[in-house]
């Protein structure tokens, strides 16, 4: 090469580099080259063109002296193993010359193009990366079929390597800038996300320095954002707190996982609960590559937490008392009798039932005993330890838990009964509710807990049976657990069931035992309730009907006897066998007696039949009459008033009832049989029932002699001017059928009765 081409190449050279190095646009540099090698080569025919490869096409990028047209014509080719030189020299990573065009195989599919645009031969060489991939290629044409000279393909491959240069340089940035393009997106996408994030996002230095922090309002902050930014933990927050945030930042960086936990921290808004979740990130801060930081997700669940809270207040407290309820308890004493299995100790379970409480919830209205409630479960808590639990299991029924009451029974036995006089002590002080005062007292039932009893259903159910019996004592008062009551109420508990089945089955009826008067007319019978048991027989009502009173079952069994005194009416009177004076007594309990229901239960069974009230005498007990005088006046009357007719039964065995006796509205009253019995004894039985019947008679209240079994009692009473006698001397009590037989066997036309004993 000759200087003067020597001195062109170096300028070109210098020009291009600089330019390259300056990040003069693409295009400019590449047109350069193209301008260079064109001016170097020594025929002014040569025209040079770059082509950059996309995919598998090819596009030219410069091109400064070829016709516009042409480059569009080729743009876009496909890559391939014949087209043209570059197309094929891209495909095959080597050099093409064509000598002419006209003639070679490779331009077979271009040749018009090239020849319309006065090309003859054409080399093209492809421009290969640093890693070896196509960039596309460097083309130099003619006007006339030529081959390059040595010199000519090595000023070819000086091009095509700047070229390759400047193609690869403008990769680079291009792939920088769409990086920086990319990365302000998804800076712009986080901060919309965290502006609308209602967490807290930290990022921390490993160190506990506030690095960053995203998202949320300040509120949730400990201090502004701008008073946190760059600060230490430690420095910030207190000792406390920071430790704990530390703790945290270390367990994430050791563990390089996401670790999630809850914690609290009074921030600006106050006291919050936070859920946090941490994760690890490495290489946060460019400038300090080696530093590690957490991700700090504060989350406020304050709200969610509370409301946790409350669902377990609600499901673990009474919400009148806020003391715990049943279910507390329940866990409290199982893991109570947990510990003492263990530790062989003993603990108490105290359960107390006021004694009168309905009393002033039915007179005062539920919330005046709602507020007795809660001032008592203020006193209760006032006497027992913070250990022991105080719980409401009931309306009006309170449990104390006492864990730990000595190491032995008798030890045990002493610290309850001292606990028990506690509290029993804080009823001494009255109730104040509405501005009334209060006399309120509890009945305390106390169980043991200790490896005798360790099942808590049983320690729950044996303190209620001790307190049963502090009831039964007349309450205000404690009682210890006595296994024998206890198989007493479970077998109370076991007939109440088997009565509840009877009733289903219709196991029940009643006997009927006659009456008569002095003068042997049949004026009368009483029902007496039986029960047909499948297993047990014929079982008399002293054994069952205390029972059903209790239970509240009495009113079934009353309407069936009233049912089958009804049908035994209607069969006397459809056999014509009754007049107008005859009824049968019924028993009346004393809870049945005060219940405002009596009337309406009544009539409504006898409506099911043709039936007067006058037909229906109700036998009320002496003891009934003794307890509200006026009310069971109104009682008496009222059901008078429609025709029912009333007897006073067992009468004799009660207190006051002699001298009160002129107040009460009654038709009869019944001896009781204690006294028939010692009728003949010629002593002191003789002459009361001597006094009752003048009395009666004064009062114009007829008398019936009950439990009478012999003639001899009959002739006395008879002289004593009875009015009618009831007894086994006459009959025992009968089934229906057998009443009826006996009846009409006993009814002579004018009604006396035809007894032979009578004669
Ligand atoms: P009560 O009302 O005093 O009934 C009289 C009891 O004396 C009956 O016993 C009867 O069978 C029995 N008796 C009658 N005459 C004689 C006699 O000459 N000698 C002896 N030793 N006993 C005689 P019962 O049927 O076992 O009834 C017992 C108690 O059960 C009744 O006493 C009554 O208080 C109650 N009772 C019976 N039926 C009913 C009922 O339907 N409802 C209610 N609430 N109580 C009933
Ligand atoms: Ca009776
Ligand atoms: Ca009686």
């Amino acid at each position: 090469m000759d200087t003067v081409r020597l001195r062109k190449l170096l300028s070109h050279q210098q020009n291009i580099l600089s330019k390259i190095a300056l990040g003069t646009p693409l295009n400019d540099i590449l047109n350069d080259i193209c301008l260079s090698i064109e001016e170097i080569i020594d025929d002014e025919s040569t025209k040079c063109s770059i082509l950059s490869l996309k995919g598998k096409q090819l596009f030219h990028c410069a091109a400064p002296n070829i016709d516009y047209k042409y480059c569009q014509l080729i743009n876009g080719v496909n890559i391939g193993p014949n087209v043209g030189s570059c197309g094929t020299a891209a495909y095959r990573k080597s050099r093409i010359i064509v000598e002419n065009i006209e003639t070679s195989p490779l331009w077979k599919d271009f040749k018009k193009i090239a020849l319309d645009f006065g090309f003859k031969s054409c080399w093209s060489t492809p421009i290969i990366s640093t890693q070896s991939t196509v960039l596309g290629t460097f083309a130099i044409y003619h006007s006339s079929p030529k081959v390059p000279s040595t010199r000519e393909l090595e000023l070819i491959d000086y091009f095509v390597h700047f070229s390759s240069i400047a193609l690869e340089k403008d990769i680079d940035s291009c792939k920088v800038k769409q990086l920086i393009v990319d990365l302000q997106q998804s800076n712009e996408k986080f901060k919309a996300f965290t502006k609308v994030m209602p967490d807290l996002a930290l990022i921390l230095s490993e160190d506990g320095e506030y690095t960053d922090i995203y998202g949320s309002p300040d509120e949730l902050l400990y201090n502004s954002l701008n008073a946190l930014i760059n600060k230490n933990v430690s420095d910030v927050l207190p000792k406390k707190e920071a430790q704990s945030i530390m703790a945290v930042i270390k367990k994430t960086l050791a563990t390089n996982d996401i670790q999630v936990f809850e914690y609290q921290l009074e921030v600006q808004k106050g006291k919050v609960t936070f859920e946090g979740r941490t994760a690890p990130i490495d290489h946060y801060q460019p400038s300090n590559p080696s530093q590690r930081h957490v991700v700090w997700m504060a989350r406020d669940i304050t709200t969610r937490k509370n409301a946790e809270k409350e669902v377990e207040r609600l499901a673990f407290f009474d919400p009148l008392t806020n003391l715990p309820n049943r279910r507390m308890l329940n866990e409290r004493l199982a893991m109570c009798v947990e510990r003492i299995k263990r530790s062989h100790k003993a603990g108490a379970l105290l359960f107390l039932d006021l004694d009168n409480f309905k009393r002033i919830n039915d007179s005062l209205g539920h919330s005046a005993g709602d507020e007795l409630l809660v001032e008592l479960s203020k006193r209760l808590s006032r006497v027992i330890r913070s250990s022991d639990t105080l719980a409401r299991v009931g309306g009006d029924e309170f449990i104390v838990l006492l864990e730990y009451v000595g190491e032995d029974n008798e030890q045990a036995n002493i610290e309850a009964k001292i606990v028990a006089q506690k509290l029993l002590s804080v009823f001494q002080e009255k109730f104040e509710v509405e501005g009334l005062a209060f006399q309120v007292s509890c009945s305390i039932g106390i169980c043991l807990v200790d490896n005798r009893h360790s099942v808590t259903n049983n320690i729950l159910k044996f303190a209620d049976t001790a307190m049963y019996r502090s009831k039964m004592k007349g309450g205000n008062g404690y009682s210890f657990y006595d296994p024998e009551l206890q198989t007493l109420l479970e077998k109370q508990a076991e007939l109440e069931t088997d009565i509840v089945r009877a009733i289903a089955c219709d196991e029940f009826c009643a006997y009927f035992q006659p009456q008569i008067s002095a003068q042997g007319a049949v004026i009368g019978a009483e029902a007496l309730i039986r029960w047909n048991h499948p297993n047990k027989g014929l079982i008399a009502p002293n054994e069952f009907i205390s029972i059903a009173e209790q239970y509240g079952l009495i009113q079934k069994l009353q309407n069936i006897v009233l049912r089958d005194i009804c049908i035994l009416i209607e069969q006397l009177s459809a056999g014509n066998i009754m007049d107008e004076f005859f009824s049968v007594s019924i028993n009346i309990s004393q809870c049945q007696f005060n219940s405002s229901t009596l009337k309406t239960e009544l009539l409504n069974t006898m409506n099911n039949f043709n039936i007067q009230p006058s037909q229906i005498k109700l036998e009320i007990t002496e003891s009934m009459l003794s307890a509200d005088i006026d009310n069971t006046i109104q009682q008496i009357e009222e059901l008078k008033e429609i025709g029912f007719i009333f007897s006073i039964d067992d009468f004799g065995t009660g207190y006051s009832c002699l001298t009160h006796l002129s107040a009460f509205p009654v038709n009869e009253l019944k001896i009781d049989k204690s006294f028939i019995d010692k009728v003949l004894d010629g002593g002191k039985g003789g002459s009361i029932v001597q006094t009752i019947i003048s009395l009666a008679k004064s009062l114009n209240i007829s008398v019936v002699a009950e439990g009478v079994e012999a003639s001899e009692q009959f002739d006395i009473l008879k002289t004593m001017h009875i009015d009618s006698i009831q007894g086994y001397f006459i009959a025992k009590p009968m089934i229906q059928s057998d009443y009826v037989k006996w009846h009409k066997n006993n009814v002579a036309r004018c009604g006396l009765i035809h007894l032979a004993i009578l004669k």
